[in-house]
């Protein structure tokens, strides 16, 4: 699991059931789920809760730091509860799995000074593809 549950309560965040039934959701490893994934299973625990509340709310987790917003492949956005520890990520390109990965040494280094163009590089996103074991074994 997670800690997003602890680490809100830990800040104080007032949890009320919609904003729980969200962060429950989110709970979790390798969670990156899209809006509207996070709203129907929501939905499942807390029938009421509307679209514009877990959106306002994943708005706020990210505004929070607490939640990433992640895009991969230009799809919908995807949330992910991962945002302290730095790390990338594999996505099947059969059925779309992501798995939050940890590449050995700093993405950062591996951007020569010369490729740099004169930036101050901050950041690096990479994304590693290839098929997942059910998809490699799929006939
Ligand atoms: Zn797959
Ligand atoms: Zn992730």
């Amino acid at each position: 699991m997670s800690d997003l549950l602890e680490r809100l309560r830990g800040r104080g965040w007032r949890l009320t059931s919609q904003r729980r039934v969200v962060a429950e959701v989110l709970d979790g490893e390798h969670v990156h789920l899209t809006a509207d994934e996070v709203h129907a299973r929501a939905v499942d625990r807390l029938p009421e809760i509307s679209r514009a509340t877990v959106y306002n709310t994943l708005g706020e987790l990210v505004g929070l730091g607490e939640v990433l917003e992640v895009a991969t492949d230009g799809r919908a956005k995807r949330y992910d509860p991962n945002a302290h520890h730095a790390h990338q990520h594999l996505i099947c390109s059969g059925c779309g799995a992501i798995r939050d990965v940890h590449p050995q040494g700093d993405p950062l280094a591996a951007l020569p000074e010369a490729e740099r163009f004169g930036f101050a590089v901050s950041g690096a996103e990479i994304t590693y593809r290839g098929l997942c074991p059910e998809c490699v074994n799929r006939p």
